[in-house]
């Protein structure tokens, strides 16, 4: 078995796993397979094929590459119960999985299964504190959260840094007649026209299995999308996007954000694509590193005795802009340039030197302006011109 990371982006990557020498992509998902219900054609991963279940805490099956069972209390349960809980799941446990929770101690093995995964998904801010505990055990190993993807969510889980997934709560919510689309669930009785073209939706869907397909090309379209993604750098970019369908999607980043910068800046590339800036772009990462690293570490030329506060541009780097240009010719027709320090004010940014308006992120964002500027902004740009 082996885990080959080939992209990474924001607090996940995409790679390669070989699992009994079958080499498959990740993120990935398991697929539920049995005689009642057939995984998709495109299934890579059989969940009860190529990972078989390992019964069930009081009746364990064994076999070679399973899932092990493991008893596993609520999560707010006290301390202790969780580690009695964990002496006696780990005699089950093996190199290829065990169970992992920030309640109880590690056993090494090459995947490793989050407890409660279901339960802290409910609450932005007990998810994310447990994903960063979690990956505090278990470093850059593989993660599968079971039984709690969908097309709508896989995004955010993906961005927390989860790689393994399972169709399980699909097929519960398509047994309730859910008809998903990237963005929402829908009772299938009440569409009218499906927004989708796969073969089943074309003919019109008819019963489980029908429905079960569709739900399953939604899925599988959006992990594919996830990968490029990551291989793009944009990937914080669309979660940021899917925020706007479910606010506990827009609590986890904002968590992530406020409380966990500094895991987050360990994951963060130092460079990267276009970033597209929102308002949740302010406490980005990536961002913020910048703001912090002009203050801590730039200084300013020695020769320089006159700031001078330009605005940015649209184009990028700003020099590069028709006003920049204007500035430029401006300022050069005075007796001694050298004298002046030119800094942009800008958002997310902050403030931009001038000397360092072609490093990463300040040559490559583009932000929406209409010529206002909202409290955050105004209040990071004054906390920002003070340290300067
Ligand atoms: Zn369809």
């Amino acid at each position: 078995m082996r885990f080959e990371a080939k992209a990474r982006n924001c607090n996940t990557r995409t790679g390669e796993i070989e699992i009994n020498g079958k080499k498959c992509s990740i993120p990935n998902i398991l697929w539920y397979a049995s005689a009642r219900i057939p995984p998709p054609p495109f299934a890579e991963l059989k969940l009860g094929e190529e990972i078989g279940g390992g019964g069930t805490f009081f009746y364990p099956k064994e076999c070679k590459f399973c899932i092990p069972p493991s008893l596993i209390y609520p999560h707010f349960f006290p301390d202790e119960v969780h580690q009695e809980a964990f002496e006696i799941s780990r005699e089950y446990f093996n190199e290829f999985f065990s169970t992992v929770s920030p309640k109880w101690d590690k056993i090494d093995s090459f995947i490793y299964i989050m407890a409660n995964a279901r339960e802290l998904f409910s609450n932005p801010r007990n998810f994310v504190e447990n994903i960063v505990k979690i990956r505090e055990k278990i470093g850059y190993s593989l993660l599968y959260a079971p039984g709690i993807a969908n097309p709508i969510n896989l995004p955010i889980l993906c961005y927390a840094g989860i790689d393994l997934f399972d169709s399980l709560d699909v097929i519960i919510k398509t047994r309730k007649g859910i008809y998903f689309t990237s963005e929402q669930e829908y009772k299938i009785e009440e569409i009218e026209d499906y927004p989708c073209s796969c073969k089943h939706c074309t003919k019109g869907i008819d019963g489980f299995s029908d429905l079960l397909m569709h739900n399953y090309n939604v899925m599988q379209n959006e992990l594919i999308k996830i990968r490029e993604l990551i291989k793009k750098g944009m990937l914080r970019e669309y979660v940021e996007a899917k925020s706007h369908f479910n606010a506990n999607f827009a609590s986890i980043i904002r968590i992530f954000d406020s409380s966990f910068y500094n895991f987050q800046e360990k994951r963060y590339a130092i460079v990267g694509a276009n970033i597209i800036a929102s308002p949740y772009s302010l406490n980005r990462p990536d961002i913020r590193r910048f703001r912090e690293r002009i203050i801590e570490r730039y200084s300013k030329p020695r020769c320089t005795k006159i700031l001078l506060l330009l605005p940015c541009s649209a184009k990028k780097p700003y020099s590069a802009s028709k006003s920049h240009q204007l500035f430029n010719r401006a300022i050069s027709v005075t007796s001694n340039r050298q004298v002046i320090h030119e800094v942009i004010v800008t958002s997310p940014l902050g403030l931009v030197p001038r000397e360092m308006e072609y490093t990463y992120p300040a040559a490559h964002y583009d932000i929406s302006t209409i010529g206002y500027w909202d409290r955050e902004e105004v209040e990071m740009i004054n906390k920002m011109l003070k340290k300067y």
